[in-house]
């Protein structure tokens, strides 16, 4: 997988690593390429693959207004940049008394709920639009279809507004050949669509990176990944491209192996090793990444490492150095880092 930027650039020599560093003509390929394909509403961004508001940002000027989150503390960092014209928190809480406060701030906040408990705590907190998250066949949150309408009635009696149903086919993201992942998609969502028809309301939300094109039954899709990829989702046949990376410096070098500072502290290790350009990464600890260079290196030479699974990686880092087209560079916080 050759990468676009150069780790021996002197424009990236001021760093201190293990640092992130985004390829900001890539991400805007890429945003560029699903609001093609999923335009304005039809893709509300999942913020937590980035949680980042500048890069949010971008995907607002294309066209998404409105986003998916994961924590409460991406829901407020996201009102507070003034991104808060319709956030889904596509999570259970069993306390919404922040999200309440955010509601009540001018955001306007709709919360997934699949259980007594997490409706009440949603309209005691303040709380005035939920939707129904339904389980569609990833053992996670959601509901039994069965319990959709019922719990559905019980949000209304209690004043809340039913916007729709959620159904998150999370185990379906990597599923081959692309003929058994749209047949396994159109099932999962069959169950959403039959808990829409008892709950009613506007939204069917679902989907992500692994399944935008093979959604063609929920009205809008909650891809996250896409916009900077990693290599798992490169195994996908997509438009999106890697576009970042984390920049280490190689502190040790030997003759069978060399070592870097990017270390399982700065990865997201739960879909396997990264991944390092002409070289073979044979194992990662703590601080160190341990690879085979196909081409000797010294020490104080600098690398780029494809992490496997982006959300975790980012979420390790404080802030992403994002490379522009005429090789400057500008600084965005990881701001919505953090519970
Ligand atoms: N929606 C929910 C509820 C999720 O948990 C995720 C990711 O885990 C996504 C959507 C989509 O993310 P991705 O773009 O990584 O497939
Ligand atoms: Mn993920």
């Amino acid at each position: 997988m050759p990468t676009s930027i150069d780790p021996a650039s002197s424009a990236l020599a001021d760093l201190t690593t293990p640092a992130l560093v985004v390829d900001g003509t890539l991400l805007q390929a890429n945003i560029d390429a699903m609001a093609a394909v999923l335009p304005g509403p039809r893709l509300r961004p999942h913020v937590k693959a980035h949680k980042t508001t500048e890069l949010a940002r971008r995907q607002y000027a294309a066209g998404h207004h409105g986003f998916t989150c994961a924590t409460i503390r991406e829901v407020e960092g996201m009102a507070a940049a003034g991104l808060g014209a319709d956030l889904l928190l596509a999570n259970e809480i069993v306390d919404a008394t922040r999200i309440g406060a955010v509601v009540e701030r001018g955001a306007r906040v709709t919360l997934a709920v699949d259980s007594p408990e997490t409706i009440e705590a949603a309209a005691s907190g303040g709380v005035r639009e939920v939707v129904i998250d339904v389980n569609v066949g990833l053992p996670r949150c959601g509901c039994d279809v069965a319990d959709a309408g019922v719990l559905a009635d019980h949000a209304r009696s209690l004043g809340l507004s039913v916007r729709g149903v959620m159904g998150y086919e999370g185990h379906l993201m990597m599923v081959t050949p692309y003929a058994e992942k749209q047949r396994r998609v159109e099932k999962a969502m069959r169950t959403l669509l039959q808990a829409h028809e008892a709950v009613g309301g506007e939204l069917v939300t679902a989907g992500g990176t692994g399944t935008y094109q093979a959604n063609a039954w929920a009205n809008e899709i909650q891809a996250g990944s896409y916009v900077l990829m990693d290599t798992q989702y490169a195994g996908l046949d997509t438009p999106f491209v890697q576009a970042f990376w984390v920049l280490g410096t190689v502190i040790s070098a030997h003759p069978t192996h060399a070592v870097a500072d990017v270390g399982l502290k700065a990865l997201g290790m739960d879909h396997g090793n990264p991944r390092v350009e002409g070289a073979e990464v044979q194992f990662v600890s703590d601080e160190h990444i341990t690879f085979r260079p196909s081409d000797p290196v010294r020490v104080g030479d600098r690398v780029l490492v494809t992490p496997a699974h982006i959300d975790p990686t980012i979420a390790m880092h404080e802030r992403m150095h994002v490379v522009r087209a005429d090789g400057g560079r500008e600084v965005w916080p990881v701001d919505l880092r953090g519970w």
